[in-house]
């Protein structure tokens, strides 16, 4: 189980499973986050508000909308979005406990489609 969570705990991310690895993203905007990634089918991440829903930004081809919290400020996941038949929801790793994400093997990748 991965359980994420922001920084204020507005939104908290659930997953049944941990990821085989986490992906640090060298692409333009996954660089400036200073994020990790970990891939999920949509249908496995259970994602709560509990306070406000999250903010998004979206670029380029639009088909990832990156959402953060709009009290903390923090960048919880991304989706995909309905210009793709892609289906993903990525974690970003940093949300969940240190100790847990530090034993998992990190990837690097240079952006979408590597
Ligand atoms: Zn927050």
């Amino acid at each position: 189980m991965l359980e994420a969570k922001c920084h204020c705990g507005n939104v908290e991310l659930k997953v049944d499973r941990l990821p085989e690895t986490v992906t640090q993203c060298n692409c333009s905007i996954c660089f400036r986050y200073g994020v990790l990634w970990a891939y999920y089918k949509p249908e496995e991440v259970k994602i709560t508000f509990n306070v406000e829903p999250t903010k998004t930004y979206s670029w380029l081809k639009k088909v990832i909308d990156f959402h953060h919290c709009p009290i903390c400020g923090c960048i919880t996941h991304y989706s995909s979005t309905d210009v793709t038949d892609w289906e993903c929801v990525a974690i970003n790793a940093k949300m969940a406990d240190k100790d847990i994400i530090n034993k998992i093997p990190v990837k690097e990748s240079d952006g979408p489609g590597d």
